[in-house]
């Protein structure tokens, strides 16, 4: 199964955590890591009444693996904390943020999994990486994903380096 997850950091050297992410999502024995898209920098969504954020580094990643949805989630929750994750405020700072943005074509409806992610076609810092990886795709429910990149702003979003480890 192909899957795409999104990741985010504004805290503690947020490259060094996508980084350190990556890594250790090569090192797990069923996930494999086939595409990585550039590093972006973007502004962080606050409350009106909410103390300002530092910006975001967000990049999508796309996995080939045997796991089902809920096994990568697992996955995913495990490298969150070991790199210092608490699982605090909805929209609060965070080290380290691992979405599951596609799996497959499905979707999928249940307590602990939204897929495709929720809100995604409307974030530029979910679509932008997302489309540099994966393409024209379709997302179920939703369409062509290039339709999608095209129409979406590129407000308070930067396109930085591409991630350079071996894959
Ligand atoms: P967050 O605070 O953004 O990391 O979201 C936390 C919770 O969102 C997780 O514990 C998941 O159960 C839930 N969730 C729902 N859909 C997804 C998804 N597609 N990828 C990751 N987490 C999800």
């Amino acid at each position: 199964m192909i899957c795409y997850i999104g990741l985010g950091s504004n805290l503690s050297e947020p490259s060094v955590q996508l980084q350190n992410a990556l890594d250790s999502i090569k090192k797990e024995p069923e996930l494999q890591l086939l595409k990585v898209s550039s590093f972006y920098q973007s502004k962080a969504l606050v409350l009106s009444d909410a103390p300002p954020q530092n910006d975001y580094i967000n990049a999508a990643a796309m996995l080939e693996t045997v796991l089902t949805a809920e096994q990568i989630l697992q996955r995913l929750h495990k490298i969150e904390a070991a790199q210092g994750r608490e699982r605090n405020e909805k929209w609060g700072a965070r080290t380290l943020d691992l979405d599951i943005l596609l799996y497959g074509e499905s979707k999928i409806q249940t307590e602990t999994l939204t897929i495709p992610h929720a809100q995604l076609q409307y974030r530029n810092f979910v679509i932008h990486p997302l489309f540099e990886i994966a393409g024209a795709i379709d997302i179920p429910g939703l369409g062509d994903l290039f339709a999608i990149a095209a129409k979406m702003s590129w407000d308070a979003l930067n396109k930085l380096n591409k991630y350079t480890h071996a894959l």
